[in-house]
């Protein structure tokens, strides 16, 4: 083994200030020069930090002292602190496996929030009591209001006691049958529209009935919204957007502590607008519903093409835009085919029944 020098700075352990310094490596002896230190150590007495990239490296000395340098191989001849860090250096060293390793965190990541999440979010949101989603409900309908983006309806008693009766019929058996509400308001910003709220209050508007040709056309839409509410959609929309609370009341069983991060009206608003597998999530369930009560869910095809129909032109009105049923619950020419699907599958069972 030859002599190697390398000048760098040393620390004595003692005092946090460096000091020049050159350390002279002959076979097995060891010697520490600067202008403020003379020592001689045992190689085997030393310990060398492992290679992490290009990062300065430590030799730790007998005496608690601590010299520090820039890699160099000749370090290598020095007893080691890690035996292994030669993989370790080697794989930080090549670009292309981090690159990778930085992939499959991505796409772990991904897919978490793609798979995990909504099937975590589901959960939780089974868990969440009903009353704790009806204040957040209520809190949003008393906002909207007195801010009045609702104000009374002008639909007659008469309709609005009718449509109450068979909706109330319609929630005969349901699991959470006695939480639902159905209020009826006019509006000039939400247009023909229907909002299911967290706790099983649904909002339904005068253009909306307006829209419809028979009570039934209404039922249609109120079916989907009772679809939105059993399913838990207005819960786990927020959920899935707060993902760290889902996560960590999962991890914890602690769905009490969710409150934090569910409350918040602006979070609320921008929750009804939602994804296109709850849309289709309370189709389903709004045509199994609608069948049980013999209403075609034609009624249902007839009111989305009658709202595409009614689409306002641009410029027209941009709140009605942004806020109407086309908004909040997009209507799709694959939503309409599957009405029309249901529909020929409820007509056939109800020839097969006469
Ligand atoms: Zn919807």
């Amino acid at each position: 083994m030859s002599a190697l020098t390398l000048q760098r700075i040393f620390y004595d352990g003692h005092v946090p200030i460096g000091s020049d310094a050159t350390l002279m490596v002959a076979g097995k002896n060891i010697s520490l020069i600067g202008a403020e230190v003379s020592e001689r150590f045992d190689a085997d007495a030393v310990r060398v930090s492992p290679r992490t990239g290009v990062a300065t490296r430590f030799v730790e000395l007998p005496d608690g002292g601590q010299f520090q340098c820039a890699d160099d191989p000749a370090l290598d001849c020095l007893p080691q602190e890690v035996p292994s860090e030669g993989f370790v250096a080697w794989l930080e060293r090549r670009w292309p496996v981090a690159g990778v390793a930085l992939a499959l965190i991505v796409a772990i990541v991904a897919s978490v929030y793609v798979y995990v999440l909504p099937v975590a979010a589901e959960r939780v949101a089974a868990r969440i009591p009903f009353e704790t989603e009806k204040a957040l409900g209520e809190d949003a309908v008393d906002w909207m209001d007195s801010n009045l983006v609702l104000t009374h309806s002008k639909i007659d008693k008469d309709t609005q006691g009718r449509l109450l009766y068979r909706f109330d019929e319609m929630l005969k058996g349901l699991p959470a049958s006695e939480h639902y509400r159905l209020g009826f308001r006019s509006s000039d910003y939400l247009g023909a529209n229907a909002i299911a709220f967290p706790g099983g209050t649904i909002v339904i508007t005068d253009d909306l009935i307006e829209l419809a040709d028979s009570d039934e056309d209404v039922l249609a839409i109120l079916a989907h919204e009772i679809g939105h509410i059993e399913k838990r959609h207005a819960v786990r929309h927020i959920l899935q957007d707060s993902a760290i609370a889902v996560v960590a009341s999962a991890v914890t069983a602690d769905a009490a502590s969710l409150g934090v991060a569910v409350v918040g009206l602006p979070t609320l608003l921008t929750s009804l607008e939602f994804s296109r597998e709850f849309e289709t999530e309370a189709d389903s369930y709004a045509f199994e519903l609608m069948r049980q009560y013999e209403i075609s869910p034609q009624h249902f095809a007839d009111m989305m093409q009658r709202m595409v129909e009614e689409q306002p032109v641009d410029g027209e009105s941009e709140l009605g835009e942004a806020w109407g049923f086309m908004s909040s619950h997009p209507p799709s020419d694959d939503r309409i085919a599957r009405a029309h699907d249901a529909a020929r599958k409820f007509e056939q069972s109800q020839g097969v029944e006469q």
